[in-house]
């Protein structure tokens, strides 16, 4: 069932951010009066007489528990549309089977590991072939694009380099060439940046991240502004199957609550360590778009309203002995994949999320053997940083 969100005087266009997480595509159970969505725990629906029913039929098509987290996220990204899947590669799967064999896909070389293995070693055996480039590049994309590119996946800020990509300038160009286009908003969150609004046409989230913001559950979104658009997603997501459990949905409705104060405070946190890295003596390189020297800082101002909550450096002793050395040290900060939780997580993208991207395109980027990532949570500040000063010590 394509919900639609509400345009009513108390719908979602009437309202701001911050009332929109809480408010927008929910409303009190009218059964019962429950003011939180129920967990609809079923998997088909009652029928008066065939095809006479109350709007849901099969649990796969649709759920309300689902029908309400769409509509809240389509309403967050200023859209018309959304959809969740069981996770967020689960959604650009099915995003990906848009796409025939023989067409082609650009990106950046700067990728989500398992974004980049789906491309190259699932739909590459389906004959769709993936550019990996610099999207800022506008002369080498515009020299890349043939008959044949059908999208342009832009992921921005990039993981785990933080570099921005000019999500206006790729989504003209794209337009021009009639060529659909999908901001991977996962890093940025709506809070920070909404690509719809940029001129893109589809959203792709991990809502395991930011969203859901409590590292509690696995679910991924799609959200669009065309009909024509969202009818392939839905009869996709429908055909193919990798729809969330109502469970899941809840977690990440109630998640979505909080974002606009989780975001801001980790926001805050994440610069504070920023600087505190830039000084410190046994850090290479520091990267967080939040600086003035961050070659993209301009646009990263005017394309997003905070800088975001990732923080990434190298180590002057560049190996992959003394990245482990600090790894094992850190107290607070919890080595662990994902991010966007409410607590401090460290990564190390060469043998984690990024390892299955050949080391060579890792170097190429600069994502070094003793690249750590930091996924800065909404602890106190001075505790993050003392953990941070003895792992670095
Ligand atoms: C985690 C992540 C994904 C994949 O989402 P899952 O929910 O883990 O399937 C995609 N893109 C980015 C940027 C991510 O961080």
């Amino acid at each position: 069932m394509a919900k639609k969100v509400k345009e009513t005087a108390h719908g979602p266009k009437s309202m701001k951010f911050n009332s929109k997480v809480i408010h927008a595509g929910v409303s009190p159970d009218p059964s019962t009066g429950a003011i939180m969505t129920p967990i609809f725990q079923t998997s088909t629906y009652v029928q008066d007489e065939p095809g006479v029913h109350k709007g849901h039929e099969y649990g796969r098509t649709s759920n309300p528990t689902r029908s309400a987290l769409e509509a809240n996220l389509a309403a967050l990204e200023n859209g018309k549309y959304g959809l969740c899947f069981s996770s967020g590669l689960g959604a650009m799967d099915t995003l990906l089977k848009m796409l025939n064999p023989g067409d082609e896909i650009i990106s950046t070389n700067d990728l989500y590991g398992g974004s980049y293995r789906l491309m190259t070693r699932v739909y590459g055996r389906f004959g769709i072939k993936s550019h990996f480039i610099d999207l800022n590049d506008t002369v080498q994309l515009e020299k890349l694009i043939n008959p044949r590119t059908r999208l342009i996946w832009i992921e921005t800020p990039t993981n785990p380099m933080l570099n921005i990509v000019d999500i206006r300038k790729v989504t003209k160009i794209a337009e021009k060439y009639g060529i659909i286009t999908c901001v991977d908003n996962t890093f940025a969150s709506p809070y920070l940046q909404r690509p719809l609004d940029l001129g893109a046409d589809i959203i792709l989230h991990s809502c395991t991240k930011y969203l859901g913001g409590h590292s509690d559950a696995v679910l991924g979104a799609l959200v669009c502004n065309k009909k024509e658009i969202d009818d392939q997603l839905r009869f996709l997501q429908n055909a193919c199957g990798a729809t969330p459990g109502p469970m899941d949905c809840f977690l990440i409705l109630r998640g979505i609550k909080t974002l606009h104060i989780r975001m801001k405070r980790a926001c805050r946190n994440a610069g504070r360590l920023a600087e505190f890295l830039k000084n410190h003596p046994a850090i290479n390189k520091v990267n967080y778009p939040g600086f003035k020297t961050h070659p993209s800082h301009q646009l990263a101002s005017t394309q997003m309203s905070d800088y975001g909550a990732m923080v990434s450096f190298d180590l002057k002793k560049d190996s992959l002995e003394s990245a482990i050395g600090v790894l094992k040290k850190f107290k607070m900060f919890s080595l662990a994949e994902s991010l966007g939780g409410v607590e401090s997580l460290v990564g190390h993208p060469s043998t984690m999320t990024h390892a299955s991207i050949p080391r060579e395109e890792r170097l190429k980027v600069g994502l070094t053997d003793s690249l750590i990532r930091l996924s800065v949570g909404i602890e106190d500040i001075e505790d993050l940083m003392a953990d941070l000063d003895q792992a670095l010590s």
